[in-house]
């Protein structure tokens, strides 16, 4: 036999992107639609990289995520958090990082790091690998979730930093998963992708062959920078390059540093008021309540000015209960972050240094200055990264506004999705973006949108306009941004939107608002507003193409939700063909038997009701889509009210052939 060419149109094997993190991890796909991460309707979209193993040490339940992350303090034996740190290390790489683990590390064959898990009946050893594997494992199970196929390929990605037993162990886990990892990737490779950065290059449109990007990566429990050279593929659907110039950064810094001095902080205040014993460590709920609360607070703060604490710290020796609250200012947490970034803006001195080197020049301080001017982009990664006050100093060392239109904790697995479909063919050049697709433009008073980019515009593309208020003495003005080609807003996509506040009362129309519209040669639009009286400015920043923005999240929710409905309806079809089947065959086997018995009306109804249910078991075989289940469970229950008779005969003949 010949092989055949595929069929056209056969579907692309799915390859997701997995970012498989220290803190948290997250499975993404790139389709038509664009990269999005795959969530359970009801569930975050990030998987914390927590593992909790429960009971008999031969055989534990385990248990991952969400569950696993909150308990941790309650079981820190039994619970493994970053188990990302262990990966592919031996226990003395390892040694440094112990200190920090609550968990048992103990060495393996190979003098590998090992888990030694405390469960009844005894001791459990368990590699990296295997704990990796369960985080897989639960990603891979949510990815067929949302799907509804199974999946078998991914696309993972690790630190730039990773040596070769690193990546290999991480591979490992994949395979442990069910899970065939096709690539491994760079994170901050990935995160450049995510951005569509340096994927392809149009000769016709100055778009430049080379780029160089740094990306600053500040997650949960580790800061990585790296300076990334990329060389554009020459034409869609051939390779790009990325070069990691230099990558540095600190294994011990991250947003749980901040959470760690927040502890702190609030354990200095209960002390003080003596509602915590002097020197003893807090009770483990209150320790886990206390680190619960300083995570949300500092969320909080990425947002708004303020944010309140409130901790039931329970009834003290006077029985009187004892409530703990506060709050907080951003300035107050900038000031308690300040320390942790200096050190992550340190590193950035260093990368710039080791990428100047890189970079063909000798390095030294005016070579930095080079370097510095030689980045093309900034992109931002990480959980961390949201705090406004990362970004202004990323903003500030830099010199450029980073890009921020993806959730920072979702850029990797995003890049890591683009790759994945990038390798099963599904994406060819899909993500080349030379024209703006869709009219871009603002909201204006009354829904109309007034559009500052039409489509089929070249990029790069900018566009100005004034706008003024609407009402006297308006201090604050509401900007949202469209895509499409209607006249009302309402009929067109909601890309984002933001505020530009804190102007002074003026009768309406006199504030002289001029609004920027620039779309970047990667298709990143940055919408600024800025009074020009005032100088007040605010600005947004999203990816209109294929990026996602927090209304795109809501509609895949929804639109998960809908696929909630269709997997109910396929489960009940099948359910109702598997029923349907056995009806059918018994009362076949019966019509042969005794079908003499019958009437013939009531035979012919019977073979009637019996081929109407077989055309839709056939049917919904074919294609669970073609019958209504409503249908289908009405035309089985007709055929079993019909068979009534069916059953007596053959009831009363079988008993009479038992008769001696
Ligand atoms: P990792 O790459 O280490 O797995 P992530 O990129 O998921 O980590 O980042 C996790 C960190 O980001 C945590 O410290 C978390 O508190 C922090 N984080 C998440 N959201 C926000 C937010 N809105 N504001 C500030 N910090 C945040
Ligand atoms: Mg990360």
């Amino acid at each position: 036999m010949t092989p055949s060419p595929a069929q056209p149109g056969t579907p692309h094997e799915i390859i997701v992107g997995i970012d498989l993190g220290t803190t948290n991890s997250l499975v993404a796909i790139a389709d038509e639609s664009g990269p999005r991460v795959l969530t359970i309707p009801g569930e975050r979209p990030l998987v914390p990289s927590a593992v909790r193993y429960e009971g008999p040490a031969g055989s534990p339940r385990v248990i991952v995520g969400d569950d696993a992350k909150a308990r941790a303090v309650q079981f820190p034996l039994t619970t493994i958090t970053s188990v990302k740190r262990l990966m592919g290390r031996s226990l003395a790489d390892a040694s440094g990082d112990l200190a920090y683990l609550p968990y048992t590390v103990v060495e393996g064959e190979h003098r590998t790091a090992r888990v030694a898990l405390p469960l009844d009946g005894g001791d459990r050893i368990v590699s990296p690998q295997e704990v990796s594997a369960s985080i897989l494992a639960a990603l891979k199970a949510r990815a067929e979730r949302a799907l509804g196929v199974e999946v078998r390929k991914a696309v993972v990605t690790v630190p730039a930093y990773f040596d070769d037993a690193q990546r290999q162990a991480t591979r490992d886990a994949g395979r442990l998963a069910g899970l065939d990892v096709v690539r491994i990737v760079n994170e901050p490779t990935a995160a450049a992708l995510a951005y569509g950065i340096g994927l392809d290059r149009d000769a016709n449109r100055n778009r430049k062959p080379e780029s160089v990007v740094a990306v600053f990566d500040l997650g949960g429990g580790t800061f990585d920078i790296s300076i990334l050279r990329l060389t554009a593929a020459p034409s869609p659907g051939e390779t790009a390059f990325f070069q990691v110039l230099s990558t540095t950064g600190d294994t011990r810094l991250g947003g749980d540093d901040i959470d760690h001095a927040l502890v702190a902080l609030f354990t200095r205040e209960l002390r003080e008021r003596a509602w915590l014993h002097p020197t003893a460590e807090p009770a483990p709920d209150v320790r886990r309540a206390l680190k619960q609360f300083a995570e949300e607070v500092k969320h909080r703060l990425s947002d708004a000015d303020q944010a309140k604490v409130r901790i039931d710290v329970g009834a003290g020796g006077d029985a009187a209960s004892r409530v703990y609250e506060r709050s907080i200012t951003r300035s107050e947490l900038d000031a308690i972050s300040a320390p942790f970034i200096d050190r992550a803006m340190r590193c950035c001195e260093r990368a710039l240094g080791d990428a100047a080197r890189e970079l063909g020049q000798s390095g030294g301080a005016t070579d930095d200055v080079a370097a510095r001017a030689a980045i093309d982009a900034v992109v931002l990664v990480g959980g961390s990264t949201r705090m406004p006050l990362v970004r202004r100093r990323v903003a500030e060392f830099f010199g450029l506004e980073p890009y921020t239109a993806l959730d920072p904790d979702q850029v990797v697995a995003l890049g890591a999705a683009v790759q994945g479909s990038l390798l099963s063919g599904a994406a060819r050049g899909s993500l080349l973006l030379d024209v703006v697709p869709l009219s871009l433009g603002i909201e204006t008073v009354g829904g109309a949108v007034a559009k500052l980019i039409l489509r089929n515009s070249p990029v790069p593309a900018r566009a100005t306009e004034m706008f003024s208020t609407s009402v006297d003495g308006q201090t604050s003005i509401r900007l949202a941004v469209h895509q499409g080609e209607r006249e009302m807003a309402a009929d067109c996509r909601l890309l984002g939107e933001f505020h530009l506040r804190g102007l002074p009362p003026m009768p309406a129309g006199i504030p002289q608002i001029e609004v920027e519209f620039l779309v970047d040669a990667n298709g990143v639009l940055r919408v600024g507003a800025t009074e020009r009286r005032t100088g007040k400015r605010a600005s947004i920043q999203v990816v209109p193409n294929h990026g996602l923005t927090r209304d795109e999240v809501d509609r895949m929710e929804r639109e998960s939700f809908a696929h909630a409905r269709d997997d109910m309806v396929r489960h009940r079809v099948t359910d109702l063909v598997v029923n349907a089947k056995m009806d059918l065959k018994w009362i076949g086997d019966r019509l042969a038997k005794h079908g003499a018995a019958l009437e013939t009306g009531q035979r012919a109804e019977l073979e009637r009701l019996a081929t109407e249910l077989r055309v839709m078991v056939e049917s919904a075989e074919r294609d669970w889509k073609s019958v209504q289940p409503d249908a289908m469970h009405r035309a089985k229950d007709a055929l079993d009210r019909a068979s009534v008779r069916l059953q007596e005969i053959s009831i009363t003949e079988s008993l009479r052939g038992q008769e001696p």
